[in-house]
């Protein structure tokens, strides 16, 4: 047994570690039979921890002592503690990063060295044959064979499983040959058929394995000290031990470790992390904040709702990986293609025999036909390397059927604010009813915004903000997606939103109509704010366009994109002015959109989306809030862009782009082009190899150990071909 571990002691405050914390029974011993001692008790038994304040007037040595005769361990049963066990990433022990860290390090160590133990004998055989001349002993007992054999016992047990069970499998078909080659004296080939399977194995983890951890990399929660508030005292603690309803301190220039609400302070965050956005966000009381996201400037104490695996980006992260084990199409493809030429090599080999009668051409071909594996890896080996490329670059690809989407996708739409516009409008026009002040107005409509995460709202909001105007009152206002919000404030309905939202509460705007033409004509957008059906004003927004949004949509085109769309909640004036800035500049290829869609609600948006899918081969969207999701859903692709903290948009994309670079999306459509056409690359390396290599073969132009040779030859090429992508920017 070890001994108990002090973690962590400030003042007072101290923390166990020790086995017997991890049973309940236990711990309700220790806090009944304490209870005068400590000031404060808790446990955490995942982590085999206890917490607690003790009163001044006893020493931890005392405590401790009282612990072992508590649970009657003698000294001698102890023994000297080991070092804590490694921590990898500190967001919690049980996350799925150290899980899949775990496990991954045991399997490659040992599968590594075991395939360096089969090199060394590889570089053997081939000194003593090639070099030295010497022929290598070639019976069945011999050491080629013998070591042949042992590196396939899992192959062997996986095709005697498969036999038991009545199938004929690729597994078989290796098995099979393996035992032949070895019972008909051709050692080399057999050693060669195992030695390129183990290979390719360890080559196709490894770069699955990069891919996740890329991804990971891309939302690391890198954390392991967090400060918590207790009694005033700000304590350092493992961030495994923090449980739901602690706070936690963050200060500037730190990552917030938890989900949670801030109770007191106020600071600068920036959220790109999991929203993309570049520019820090202002949150104080009240806000919600995520682990993962940075502290900028200021002082936040959290209230912890979330932690560890319950997070808002480990759960995202949870997402991907589940979709990355599925496999996508071509990766079924090259399955179905692999099991074709299984039966296909089996026909030959006998075909072989029959037309040539030589058992030695035979099993040439047999040999070179025993590995379609190359072409399994043919597919899976480049979608992932293409997935690990792009969460390099920011790019989170759940899985390689969205890869595939993106690159046989016809059609693009694009929503306009938010996604490529910047996620902050900018106020350029106020226009007052009578009797209202502008700081009325900007008060009733940021406290009915307040909440709300659309890129119009935040700007009211950051408004009142910069003009010292006070947001003192919390209210819970309804959004009304596509067309702004409704509010309760003192019993009173505030409505904020456009002129479509107006006419359906039928409150006139008339009195404004001439301005309000005027701001459309400039291509501004417009909101109204009504406070029980009476206007008290309006104001005007313009859009920042995103930069290299141009270049975005002329690359599309030039990669063979048919069909560019623009679609906006937004008036048809803004929504015309905003598409034509962009059709103005011909001289460098078309940027302008084929065609816009204004006015439309979330539902529209949607249609409009199904009406493409019927006219063109897969459709993505492109867009960041909330009112995108449903057309997001009806789309081939959901991509989602900056999505201004709407979980909403995230889960239901199949790739986010977690920067607001525009510039992504063109690089995207690259990525995922190029991942297919390595796929195809690779298809022909195999299997026009392997055809070669039968043709020889079956007229005795090629030994067995040749045929070996071939698969070598291909398996690194079509790994040395896909692992292009992943280094490639
Ligand atoms: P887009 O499709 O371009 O992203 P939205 O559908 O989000 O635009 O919004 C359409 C229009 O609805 C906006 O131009 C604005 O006039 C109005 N609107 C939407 N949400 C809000 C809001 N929270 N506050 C005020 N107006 C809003
Ligand atoms: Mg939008």
């Amino acid at each position: 047994m070890e001994a108990i571990a002090v973690k962590s002691q400030a003042g007072n405050r101290i923390r166990l570690k020790w086995e017997l914390f991890q049973s309940t029974t236990n711990i309700e011993l220790i806090a009944s039979r304490f209870e005068g001692l400590f000031i404060d008790f808790r446990s955490n038994a995942k982590c085999s921890s206890i917490i607690f304040t003790h009163q001044k007037n006893t020493s931890l040595d005392e405590i401790i002592a009282s612990l072992y005769e508590l649970f009657e361990v003698k000294l001698k049963q102890i023994e000297l503690s080991l070092p804590a066990a490694n921590v990898i990433c500190g967001s919690n022990k049980s996350c799925s990063r150290c899980e899949i860290k775990e496990v991954s390090k045991i399997s490659w160590r040992t599968k590594l060295i075991e395939f360096g133990v089969l090199s060394g004998y590889a570089l053997y055989i081939f000194i003593k044959e090639t070099v030295l001349g010497v022929a290598l002993a070639t019976s069945p007992f011999s050491l080629t064979a013998i070591v042949a054999l042992v590196a396939a016992i899992p192959l062997l047990k996986e095709s005697l499983d498969d036999i038991q069970e009545g199938k004929f499998t690729l597994q078989t078909f290796m098995g099979g040959t393996l035992i032949l080659a070895v019972f008909f004296g051709e050692v080399t080939a057999a050693f060669e058929i195992i030695y390129i399977l183990r290979g390719g194995m360890l080559l196709e983890e490894y770069i699955a394995t990069r891919s996740k951890d890329e991804i990971h990399k891309l939302v690391e929660l890198d954390i392991q000290k967090v400060y918590v508030l207790q009694d005033d005292v700000e304590i350092e603690m493992d961030i495994e031990d923090i449980q739901l309803g602690d706070i936690v301190v963050s200060r500037s220039g730190e990552k917030i470790p938890v989900d949670g609400y801030i109770q007191k302070g106020s600071a600068e965050i920036n959220e790109a992390v999991i929203n993309g956005r570049s520019e820090p966000e202002f949150k104080q009381s009240g806000d919600e904040v995520f682990a993962g996201t940075i502290c900028e400037k200021g002082r936040i104490y959290t209230k912890v709702t979330g932690v560890g695996n319950s997070t808002y980006i480990s759960r995202t992260m949870k997402e991907v990986e589940a979709n990355l084990a599925l496999k996508s199409n071509s990766e079924l493809e090259a399955d179905k293609l692999a099991s074709r030429l299984l039966k296909l090599g089996s026909v030959l080999t006998v075909g072989t025999f029959v037309l040539t009668g030589s058992f030695i051409n035979a099993f040439a071909v047999m040999i070179v036909m025993s590995c379609p594996c190359a072409t399994v890896l043919a597919a899976s080996t480049a979608i992932s390397a293409g997935i690990s490329n792009g969460a390099k670059n920011g790019i989170l690809i759940k899985g390689g059927d969205a890869l595939e989407s993106v690159s046989r996708a016809e059609v693009f739409c694009f929503d306009k604010t938010g996604t490529l516009t910047t996620g902050k409008p900018i106020v350029t026009d106020i226009l007052l009813s009578e009797g209202i002040k502008k700081e009325e107005l900007i008060e009733y409509a940021a406290i009915a915004e307040y909440r709300n995460s659309h890129p119009i709202a935040r700007s009211i909001v950051a408004y009142a903000q910069e003009h010292k105007i006070e947001i003192d009152q919390c209210t819970l206002s309804e959004v009304i997606p596509g067309f702004g919000v409704k509010a309760k404030i003192d019993d009173e309905t505030i409505l904020v939103g456009n002129k479509s939202l107006f006419s359906k509460y039928k409150i006139s705007t008339k009195e404004y109509k001439s301005q309000i033409a005027a701001f459309l004509n400039d291509g501004k957008t417009v909101v109204l704010v009504a406070k029980e059906k009476k206007l008290l004003g309006v104001m005007a927004f313009t859009h920042e366009v995103r930069p290299k949004t141009r270049e975005m949509i002329q690359s599309l085109r030039k990669q063979g994109v048919k069909h560019i769309v623009l679609l906006t909640g937004d008036e048809e004036k803004v929504a015309s002015s905003f598409a034509s800035s962009f059709s103005e500049s011909k001289e460098e290829g078309n940027s302008g959109f084929d065609e816009v869609y204004a006015n439309q609600t979330p539902h529209g948006k949607a249609q409009v989306i199904e009406e493409l899918k019927k006219n063109y081969n897969n459709v993505v969207m492109v867009g960041d809030g909330v009112n995108d999701t449903f057309a997001m859903s009806k789309a081939d692709v959901a991509i989602s862009f900056a999505a201004g903290g709407s979980e909403a948009a995230i889960a239901v994309s199949d790739i986010a782009i977690t920067h607001s670079h525009p510039e992504d999306v063109s690089y995207l459509y690259t990525l995922s082009k190029k991942s297919l056409e390595v796929v195809n690359q690779n298809y022909w390396l195999g299997t026009g190899t392997n055809l070669t290599g039968v043709a020889f073969a079956s007229v005795g132009l090629l030994s067995p150990v040749a045929a070996g040779a071939i698969h070598i030859g291909h398996t690194v090429g079509i790994m040395a071909n896909s692992s292009r992508l992943a280094y490639s920017s």
